[in-house]
């Protein structure tokens, strides 16, 4: 993999960056052959401006898009966000503005159809957007960030946002409390995509202003520099979570991996080049530190296992100030967990399987967390 250090979106970093990362592969000609169709995967998660650092900068999907299009591949700029209208998120976040500026599609990932995955799968009825395995090549063009449920949201995590729009919160529904079940589908959409496409998936990951604190939507704007070129997203995402002083063993994805026996979990230090040094590690950033059912088990399995769960782990808290009713946060929770009149808000925590998507896509950062029993417990273990 290679990590490129850049400090600013401006001038002709960006696009120096996205071009070096190609030739350190061998030249786009190994990816983009004429007429390929080049998916480009942007973070959308929700329609934010570039400079709230939530989404993919347009920087990065213009100089990806132009070197495709050099390549006389066809580019599409696609996501699916959560929760906005695909058109108006993608046109907040400037997206449709580098599509008009090249002339080429920003589309909406839409159509799921049923994703090829290995017989070693945990889960094998994964649907994601026709589009995407209709692809020669993904580009995949994650932000990097810290995540609220799933400690750092990097290159694996964002092939996510190939499944279609409420079906990720049905996913969150389903796969429930547990980050490590959440983390091992994460690999079973990233590895089922990677094969379906006929060249592959090569990330370049955003991080010249990233995000810390509490991710993916309601962080900080963190400076880490960095332009991230990688075919294989899993290395790339356990190298940089080491690299921003995360161990492997308390990322959910790296769990989920080491479980399978991936060679992945283990990164080899003679795969890095570019500008950094596999000991650099970035200060003072805010890591979420929520609590993790995945230290108790057998929780599920005890009577009143569920209702122990709940008051263990932490729960949504609304922050009427900031609220300005506009219900999303209501039409997302697939649990039916919310109420909302005006802007009063109120959680059955009793239905609330704490998947966080309504502190996600809530657009004015007015739901947050109140600890619950373990993460009490946690912090005053560390007193
Ligand atoms: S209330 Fe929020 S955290 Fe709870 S289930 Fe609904 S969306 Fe998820
Ligand atoms: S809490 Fe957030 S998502 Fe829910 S109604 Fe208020 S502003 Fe909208």
């Amino acid at each position: 993999m290679l990590l490129l250090k850049r400090d600013s979106y401006d001038g002709e970093g960006i696009e120096s960056a996205v071009a070096a990362i190609f030739e350190y592969f061998g030249g786009i000609e190994n990816f983009v052959s004429p007429g390929s169709r080049v998916l480009l995967k942007v973070n959308l998660v929700a329609g934010h401006r570039p400079d709230r650092r939530v989404t993919t900068d347009p920087s990065v999907v213009r100089a990806a898009a132009r070197l495709v299009l050099d390549a006389g591949g066809h580019p599409v700029i696609a996501d699916s966000p959560g929760i906005d209208g695909f058109a108006r998120a993608a046109q907040k976040a400037g997206f449709m503005d580098v599509a008009g500026e090249l002339g080429i599609p920003c589309v909406e990932l839409t159509d799921p159809v049923p994703l090829p995955v290995a017989p070693d799968a945990s889960f094998h009825k994964i649907e994601v957007a026709r589009r995407v395995l209709e692809s020669d090549l993904i580009i995949n063009l994650p932000k990097m960030k810290t995540h609220a449920q799933m400690l750092l949201t990097l290159g694996v995590k964002n092939m996510f946002g190939c499944v279609v729009a409420q079906r990720k919160a049905e996913w969150h529904y389903n796969v429930g409390l547990r980050r490590e079940v959440f983390a091992s589908l994460l690999l079973d959409i990233w590895n089922g995509i990677r094969s379906a496409c006929g060249a592959g998936i090569l990330t370049i990951m955003d991080g010249v202003i990233g995000m810390d604190g509490f991710g993916p939507t309601g962080g900080n704007p963190f400076p880490y520099g960095v332009v991230a070129g990688a075919t294989d997203a899993l290395t790339m995402d356990f190298r940089l979570c080491r690299m921003m002083g995360v161990r492997l063993e308390d990322y959910p994805l790296w769990q989920a991996a080491a479980l399978r026996h991936m060679p992945q979990c283990d990164p080899d230090e003679g795969d890095l080049a570019g500008d950094f040094s596999a000991e650099h590690v970035w200060k003072g950033l805010d890591i979420p530190r929520l609590d993790s059912l995945s230290v108790l088990p057998v929780l599920s399995r005890l009577p009143f296992g569920k209702i122990l769960e709940q008051a263990l782990t932490s729960r949504p808290v609304h922050l009427p100030d900031r609220c300005v009713g506009c219900g999303k946060c209501a039409g997302m929770c697939r649990a039916g967990a919310i109420a909302l009149r005006g802007t009063t808000l109120s959680f059955d925590y009793g239905k609330c399987i704490r998947c966080y998507c309504c502190h996600e896509m809530c657009p004015a950062n007015a739901i947050e967390f109140r600890d619950g029993l373990l993460r009490k417990a946690m912090k005053f273990l560390r007193k």
